[in-house]
């Protein structure tokens, strides 16, 4: 079977982790400072601040913000549980938006109808790689987060995402753009929102009690990322040829393409179609001819929290399916993932 997600490692990664291990400092140091120092260099931002996951950056940067009981914090129905996990540890009130249905990201005009006196900030991922209209989150004149776990290396308007919004978010998790295991960061452009966050990081050697976490990354994964940083633009490449392989055989199906926009890069974390009905029999064909396809969100979150109204989003689930797509994915795999294609849409 061909795995639908899978990390891209080489000998380089093995070596770096090898040498932190035999440098004897494993846990947060000197490599965690350096990948933040690169990353922040990649994005134009004047520092990022590297900790244990996407979902620590994420309630780290509603913290920095000062989300908490009594505000509203925006975030799109079709992302999965960890977004409104970050919310609910920071003690805020979700405001479930509907999605754009070319898009699958925040729809803007259902943002603008929901929104309340008590809404303090928006989530704005960037689905499956592709940027969110981020200039109409902006104009609302909330604080924004992207969270951008999904789209390393996109533009939008010709600026990297994650160089927008008041905060930025990112995961590392083995399977996303870039792997360190577990990982995530926080990039902004605004230094005391940095300095926020990288405070509450950790709880040691501070001067007055607050609440405080453990939320550091070890140089183990830091140097891991640093290798992984450095081959972004063959992973984005890579990402890129697959993604016109399955163009291609896409186009002469009944299925729906990705959507695409003149003004942002897709960078393809995932190739995702939509069927004419729904995605369960497309994923039970692929399999039965060795193709590990998926719906690409679990459950949106209106459905864990029995909310209805989101038409888009239900839409989305019920036809939505991705593909096999990540850097070392072979072109004879791809092609084989092209016939399958073909063969059950
Ligand atoms: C993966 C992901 C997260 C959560 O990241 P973790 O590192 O798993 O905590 C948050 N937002 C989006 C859009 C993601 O894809």
């Amino acid at each position: 079977m061909i795995p639908h997600s899978r990390p891209t490692l080489s000998e380089e990664e093995v070596r770096e982790v090898v040498r932190v291990m035999r440098s004897g400092h494993i846990a947060q140091g000197q490599e965690v400072e350096a990948f933040e120092n690169e990353f922040a260099g990649f994005l134009g931002t004047p520092g990022a601040v590297a900790v244990s996951s996407g979902t620590a950056a994420l309630h780290l940067s509603l913290l920095a913000l000062g989300m908490g009981p009594g505000r509203q914090v925006a975030l799109p129905s079709y992302v999965c549980s960890a977004l409104l996990n970050a919310v609910k540890l920071a003690g805020a009130e979700p405001l479930i938006i509907d999605i754009d249905p070319q898009t699958f990201n925040i729809d803007p005009d259902d943002l603008n109808r929901r929104l309340t006196a008590r809404t303090a900030a928006i989530i704005v991922p960037h689905m499956f790689g592709l940027p969110a209209a981020l200039d109409q989150a902006v104009g609302t004149g909330l604080p924004v987060i992207e969270d951008c776990a999904q789209a390393v290396g996109a533009t939008y308007r010709g600026l990297p995402v994650g160089s927008v919004g008041d905060l930025s978010v990112f995961s590392f998790y083995a399977t996303k753009m870039l792997a360190t295991g577990e990982g995530g960061l926080v990039s902004s452009t605004l230094p005391a929102l940095l300095d926020k966050v990288r405070d509450l990081r950790e709880y040691d050697r501070k001067a007055e009690y607050t609440l405080r976490f453990n939320y550091k990354m070890t140089d183990l994964q830091a140097a891991m990322g640093r290798v992984q940083l450095r081959k972004l633009g063959f992973f984005l490449g890579r990402r890129l040829e697959i993604a016109r392989t399955y163009d291609t055989a896409v186009n002469k199906t009944s299925l729906e393409p990705p959507a695409s926009k003149e003004d942002r890069t897709h960078v393809y974390y995932r190739y995702v179609v939509r069927c004419a009905g729904d995605a369960g029999s497309i994923i039970g064909g692929l399999s039965t001819m060795g193709v590990i396809g998926a719906r690409p969100v679990y459950k949106p979150l209106h459905d864990y929290l029995g909310l209805g109204g989101f038409t888009a989003t239900d839409d989305a689930w019920r036809r939505a399916v991705s593909l096999p797509i990540y850097p070392s994915l072979s072109p004879e795999d791809a092609q084989t993932i092209s016939e399958a294609l073909l063969a059950v849409a």
